[in-house]
Formats: C-alpha cells, structure tokens, sequence
C-alpha cells in the first residue's frame, strides 16, 4: 500500500504519553485532565444510560443539546446560531476540525497554517490535496506578522486556520488580529475555520475573542469547539460546529459519512449541564491558579518562560540547559527525572533551534509541584 501520509508517524501525543506509563513518570506531557469531571455530571450521563437513551441520535445533534448550546453561544459572544441549521454535534473536536477542513478544501487549494500548529490540521489538508502554507510564531510571544500572512495569500488560498487561545503556545488573539485576518479576506474566497477548543480558559483579566464575534468573520467561519477541553471529559470525545447556514449545509454532508451521529446519552447529559453557567464561567479561575502554582515552582529552575495567556498548557525555553534537540531532551527527562513533555518542533514543519518544551498543568497541585520541584533539579 502507497502511504497517502508519508510523512506522518504515531502522533507525538500517543508516543510520549506511552513512554510516560513505561518509565512511571508524571505525565505533563497529552492534554487532559488528571482529575475527574463533576458527579453531578457523572449523574446526567448515568440517568441517560439507564432509561432507554441508547440508540442513533439525529446525525446533526439532539435537539436538546443544539438549542441549550445555541443558547449559551447567545448569550456569551450576543452571536444567534440557529440550532436547527447551524450548529452540530461531532465525536470530538477533531472530527469537527477534519469535517470542515473537508468541505472546503480541493485539490491544489493553500491552506494557510499558523505553526506550531495542532498537529491533526496538516493531515487533514493533505488528505483533501490541499497544500499547506505555514506562517510562524516565534517565542517567545507567538504575535501574528499580519504583512507574513498578506504575503502568503495568494488567487489559490482558500482557508486560513485559526486557534485561540492557541496550542501549543498559549497565546490569545486579540481583537486587532481578529479586525486584521478580517481586513485580508474581505474582498477574497477564503473560508476560516477556528478552532476554539480552550475558549473558557484564559488568564490575567483577558476575554476570549471568539472570531464569530466579528460579523465579516461570522460569516465565514466554522467555529469548532469541545465539551472535553471545558468539562473535564476528554475521553467522552464530544464537540461541536458553530457555522452560518451554507457552510453548516455542506459540514453536515461531511459528518454524516465520517461519524454520521455522536453519543446520544451524553448529548443528552450535556444539554442539561450546560444550562448551568456556573459549570464554565470560573474554569479560567482555576487553571489560572494551577497555572500560576506550575510556574512558582519553575521560577526555581534555570527554564525561561512567558507565563501562557490561555489554554492549560505552558511553554517554557530550555536555552539556558541543554543544546540537545527537543525530542531528545523530552525523552530523556521522561526517564531520567520521570516529568514527560511535548517537544515543541513536533508543531512545527520548517526546522528551527527554538528549544522550547510544553508542559501540561491539568493536574492536582501536588502533581504540578512535584513535577516543578523535579524540573528545578536540571
Ligand atoms: N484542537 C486543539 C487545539 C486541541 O488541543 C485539541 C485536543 N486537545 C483538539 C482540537 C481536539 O479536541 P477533541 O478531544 O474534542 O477532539
Ligand atoms: N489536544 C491534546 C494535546 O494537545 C491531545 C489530544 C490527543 O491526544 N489527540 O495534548
């Protein structure tokens, strides 16, 4: 068999969080919680399973769900979505990403990427022919260079991706990047798909710009994000696609031959839950808290960081420690001091000497304090 992906091996998060359980290390390298998500949620889902909620749901979502999310949309971002139309449940952000990515892209059509890039973004390109464009961030801030991205457009560009607040690097855009990626695609076919997935977990006093908030831009994007980022449920694989009409018709055409339907108890579970506001509005709170205790700990270290604006991961340099390159260093320190971590040019496509690990602060604090402790010791 001719690979379609040559490239591509076992994503770096199946790799390191596998190494990880081998050697017994404290794994900050995957993202997910290392805590459980509510028992009140645990209940909804449970009640569900247990009365007959157990066959295909409607392939775009249960009604339920699409209106108590329509509804939270409205009233967080004053965005209306018509839940019957223009919002749709998927198995996962991930589904929502390639499904998108999917009904816009042809063969020969560029894409532009902003990298370090999530990495399942650039394979779902490539599967659909089109040809990934890659802008850089650097560190140790990761701002967009608008005059790079108007530079890159071209007569065959014809979706930009976008990730706020960002994995890996934590960064969030601000309401001038939002107006600037406006200002470029206005008179162009460019579609946008922005990928949302941390959109409740921001730090410092900063709000979460979500691109549907600029009416240009609500037009032409398909907003992915995931109950799994925002209700400690990762391994549920539930998300979802906020899109205008015309674009959600073709989205749909998509989904329906890659999942057709996602889980219908937990739809079910997740409909009620989201009713209660107070079950997201204090999760920047509390990752802002375990943020700021990760770092506490690092400031005793010889890695430099800029404390992360958004998301649950932190970037840090290891300039000052080691020149051995990333994926090493991540390897060596998951079975030498037991502290797991994502190599950062793993997000990258164009070679560079950035040195930058990430770490993953979605954990009990003791965790995070032990890890850091581990770390001071390089
Ligand atoms: N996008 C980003 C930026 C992510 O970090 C993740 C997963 N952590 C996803 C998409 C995938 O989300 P899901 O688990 O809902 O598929
Ligand atoms: N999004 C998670 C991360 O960035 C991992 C998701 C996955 O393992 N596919 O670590």
């Amino acid at each position: 068999l001719v690979s379609k992906l040559p490239h591509v091996g076992t994503t770096i998060f199946t790799v390191m969080s596998k190494l990880a359980a081998e050697n017994g290390a404290i794994n900050l390298s995957q993202g997910f919680p290392g805590f459980d998500c509510s028992p009140e949620l645990v209940a909804f889902a449970e009640r569900y399973l247990r009365t007959g909620f157990n066959q295909y749901a409607p392939m775009t979502g249960v009604p339920a769900l699409r209106e108590a999310l329509a509804q939270k949309t409205f009233e967080l971002y004053n965005v209306a979505y018509d839940p019957d139309n223009e919002v749709t449940i998927t198995s996962g952000a991930t589904e929502a990403i390639f499904a998108a990515i999917t009904a816009v892209v042809r063969p020969g059509d560029e894409v532009i990427v902003f990298e370090p890039a999530y990495d399942s973004y650039v394979p779902a390109i490539e599967l659909n022919g089109g040809i990934p464009v890659y802008v850089s961030l650097t560190p140790p801030d990761y701002t967009v260079d608008w005059q790079a991205v108007s530079e890159k457009i071209t007569d065959k560009t014809r979706l930009i991706l976008v990730n706020t607040p960002h994995n890996p690097t934590g960064r969030v855009w601000t309401a001038d990047d939002l107006q600037q990626l406006a200002t470029l695609i206005q008179e162009r076919d460019i579609w946008v798909v922005s990928d949302e997935v941390y959109e409740h977990i921001l730090f410092d006093g900063r709000v979460h710009r979500s691109l549907m908030t600029h009416p240009l831009l609500q037009e032409r994007t398909f907003v992915v994000g995931s109950f799994g980022k925002t209700f400690h449920i990762t391994g549920w694989k539930i998300g979802y696609c906020l899109a205008p009409k015309e674009l959600s018709t073709e989205f749909r055409k998509i989904h329906q031959y890659l999942t057709f339907s996602t889980v219908t108890p937990i739809q079910y579970a997740l409909a009620d839950y989201l009713k209660e506001p107070e079950h997201y509005l204090h999760l920047s709170d509390f990752y802002q808290r375990k943020r700021d205790l990760f770092l506490d700990g690092l400031r005793q270290s010889r890695f430099q960081f800029q404390p992360a604006e958004g998301s649950f991961f932190q970037t840090v340099s290891y300039a000052a420690i080691s020149d051995e390159p990333d994926y090493e260093l991540a390897v060596r320190l998951t079975k030498e001091i037991g502290v797991a971590s994502i190599p950062v040019s793993v997000f990258y496509q164009q070679k560079n000497d950035y040195r930058i690990l990430r770490f993953c602060f979605a954990k009990d604090d003791a965790v995070l304090q032990e890890a850091a402790e581990r770390l001071s010791k390089l």
